[in-house]
């Protein structure tokens, strides 16, 4: 059985093609610009050298169609028909507190992830708009994969925020979470590496890339997570701000003039890492200048990685005890030096890291000493496989 796994942005379209009998991405590439000017497919076949295909793509349907014709294509396919096909699995950011799982798409699934617009404005759309193209050109169940669902196991007591409790019963305004998919997929393989069973661990999984996120697993079970109503909560992440006062949004907003609009903006697209060094979010830029003597690329990397341990020293608390800490994402899975500057702060816990096994980019290892009381595990995340088993799950008794 093959599986399509469709991750629709705002102006871009990501896909893979997962044949689930080896659980193996035959085919995976991108449809960028959509919808704007430079448009462009790059689609990048199992052991095959990338193609590049520079074209209009003015809908999302024509993206759709565009990948079925990479898919199928004589020269650099990976099947012979688009009827091998049996499935696609969505992501979609926000499920707000409809779903606690991957569901079949129907048209009631669809009125609610529109529902949810309110709650992701820029990701939603996208989703349901894939959805909807996707539902024009292919004629197979379709499965939506939920950013958020992981997180809905997180009890009353973290997931409120202490405003007036009728602001929740009127906007559904709580903390819901994100990066779900990707905590749940690196605690299982987490489980694996150790030998233990999931049921009886208790797991803080980082998930480091451009946006960043911790969660608090217990049983296989999100208990917490630093990500809230949206993904600016939180870590200090490459653009944006995460945990700040609330009262200086309300002060930059009066003493520089600025809307709601630009200090969401500001607070999402110049802060974080890159707002601090003033340089780049990308932390192997910021690595490299702080190795030169960059004392703001030191300072953002310093206040990442303190915050980093600080949501860990909460999360063990949360958790009354952890059992391992995983690494994962662009930077926790490739920076060796965020890691190791990370467990510096973690010796009341038990974690000790050997620096030999720390030198490893990319690969699950064990990366703390055999002599640690808490194991350090880095897992590389694979969230499209993740929506490909739970598509499969759902659909395999399909008649397709
Ligand atoms: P996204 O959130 O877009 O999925 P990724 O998980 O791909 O992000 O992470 C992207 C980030 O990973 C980049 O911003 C970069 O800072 C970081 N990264 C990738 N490779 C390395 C590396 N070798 N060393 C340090 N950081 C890296």
């Amino acid at each position: 059985m093959k599986i399509l796994v469709l991750n629709c942005g705002s102006s871009s379209l990501k896909y893979q093609l997962i044949d689930m009998e080896m659980e193996r991405a035959l085919a995976k590439g991108m449809v960028e610009c959509i919808g704007i000017r430079g448009s462009r497919l790059v689609h990048e076949k199992e052991d095959a050298p990338k193609v590049v295909l520079e074209q209009d793509v003015p809908t999302y349907q024509e993206a759709v169609q565009m990948t079925i014709d990479a898919l199928v294509d004589a020269n650099h396919g990976a099947i012979k028909d688009i009827k091998e096909i049996s499935a696609v699995g969505h992501r979609v950011v926000h499920g707000g507190e409809n779903f606690a799982g991957a569901v079949v798409i129907n048209q009631e699934v669809k009125k609610a992830i529109e529902e949810c617009y309110v709650l992701a404005p820029l990701h939603n759309p996208a989703n349901l708009v894939g959805i909807n193209a996707c539902e024009e050109i292919l004629d197979v169940p379709q499965v939506a994969v939920f950013d958020t669902a992981f997180h809905q196991t997180m009890p009353e007591k973290a997931f409120m925020y202490a405003l007036p409790y009728d602001i929740y019963n009127k906007h559904k305004l709580r903390r819901y979470g994100f990066h779900g998919t990707s905590h749940g997929y690196v605690a299982g393989r987490a489980a694996a590496v150790l030998g233990k069973d999931i049921k009886s661990l208790k797991l803080i999984s980082c998930h480091l890339g451009n946006g960043a996120s911790i969660c608090a697993i217990e049983n296989g079970q999100s208990i917490d997570t630093s990500m809230g109503l949206t993904p600016l909560e939180g870590l200090i992440m490459g653009t944006r701000v995460g945990d700040v006062d609330p009262a200086a949004i309300t002060f930059i907003m009066k003493k520089e003039g600025l809307t709601a609009e630009q200090i969401e903006d500001m607070m999402n697209k110049s802060s974080g890492v890159f707002g601090i060094s003033g340089l780049s979010s990308d932390f192997r830029h910021l690595i490299d200048a702080s190795t030169e003597g960059d004392a703001k690329a030191k300072l953002a990397i310093d206040m990442y990685c303190y915050r980093i341990a600080k949501y860990i020293g909460a999360y063990a608390a949360a958790l009354k005890g952890v059992d391992a800490i995983i690494f994962t994402a662009g930077v926790g899975e490739n920076a060796s030096i965020i890691r190791k500057e990370v467990c510096m702060y973690l010796g009341f816990l038990g974690v000790e890291i050997d620096d030999d096994k720390n030198s490893q980019r990319g690969v699950e290892v064990i990366i703390s000493t055999t002599s640690a009381k808490t194991p350090v595990v880095v897992i590389p995340t694979n969230e499209e496989l993740a929506i490909a088993r739970e598509t499969f799950a759902l659909t395999r008794t399909c008649s397709h």
